[in-house]
């Protein structure tokens, strides 16, 4: 038996150095690339082990670690606290509501909050659901926002059978980009915002080099697709593009009694 499975084992180890040498030597004969490179040599490869490389390997994430959130992701609220908020305006405590359910809810003109920790470009998860017993119209049912940076806002808004300016409309990067679909789910039940963030980029004058851009599904709907964000979203003006670096997330209250409420926030930092 021993000997059975020594035999084995030499096999497989002989098969393993073969496929090394016949990659090696293929290898040598053709010249290849570790990673990719710009501009191609102008060799066109004629065996596959010419296009294919081992580094760099990326690392192993656990796409369902604790409480189904990726591994490597930053959980900035699951229901327990709001350890990782601040007020906006002066790193107050939080006045939002907590509740029962692991989701909290704007406390109407208390203010927007901040998150204690400065982002730049993200993925980002967050869930969030309006009322189910409506109030008013327009931009006054159900508004609140996701600031990227604190200055680039992705619309929240109740826009069931709610008209209002598209470029306005839920999951409009306000006033900059209308969402290339309406994926709400029914007043009251919960959606889903999946971000892809990345920063703008400013040289030493504070001159802006690199646009930021977002794309966002709403409910797993891609409804922004590397949108290139203007500037800061603003109410009234045009869009600003002062320098910055990392900064937090914001999110709104609209100061209407929107009752938006929020749960299961986490992000993946990004870095370029
Ligand atoms: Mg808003």
């Amino acid at each position: 038996m021993i000997n059975r499975i020594l035999s084995l084992l030499l096999v497989l180890l002989m098969c393993s150095c073969s496929f090394f040498e016949d990659r090696s030597e293929r290898v040598a004969k053709e010249g290849v690339f570790e990673k990719s490179q710009n501009p191609l040599p102008k060799k066109e490869p004629t065996t596959p082990e010419v296009t294919e490389f081992y580094e760099p390997v990326p690392p192993t994430v656990n796409p369902t670690g604790q409480n189904g959130v990726p591994s490597d992701a930053i959980v900035l609220f699951d229901g327990a606290n709001f350890n990782s908020w601040v007020h906006s305006k002066d790193s107050r405590p939080v006045e939002w509501l907590l509740n029962d359910d692991g989701s909290m809810t704007v406390k109407d003109k208390s203010g927007d909050i901040n998150t204690k920790q400065k982002f730049g470009s993200v993925q980002l998860h967050i869930e969030w659901s309006s009322p189910k017993e409506v109030q008013r119209n327009g931009q006054n049912r159900g508004n609140s926002g996701v600031f990227l940076q604190g200055r680039y806002e992705v619309q929240v808004l109740d826009n069931n059978n709610n008209l209002t300016y598209v470029n306005g409309q839920v999951g409009s990067i306000y006033k900059q980009s209308v969402p290339l679909a309406k994926a709400s789910v029914p007043s009251g039940e919960w959606n889903t915002y999946d971000i892809i963030y990345h920063a703008p980029e400013f040289d030493d004058k504070g001159e802006k080099t690199k646009s930021a851009t977002i794309t966002v599904l709403h409910n797993g709907v891609l409804i922004q697709d590397h949108f290139e964000i203007q500037g800061t979203t603003e109410y009234i003006g045009w869009p600003k593009n002062d320098a910055h670096g990392k900064a937090s997330l914001r999110l709104q209250d609209h100061g209407d009694n929107s009752r938006v409420s929020y749960r299961n926030i986490w992000v993946r930092e990004l870095n370029e």
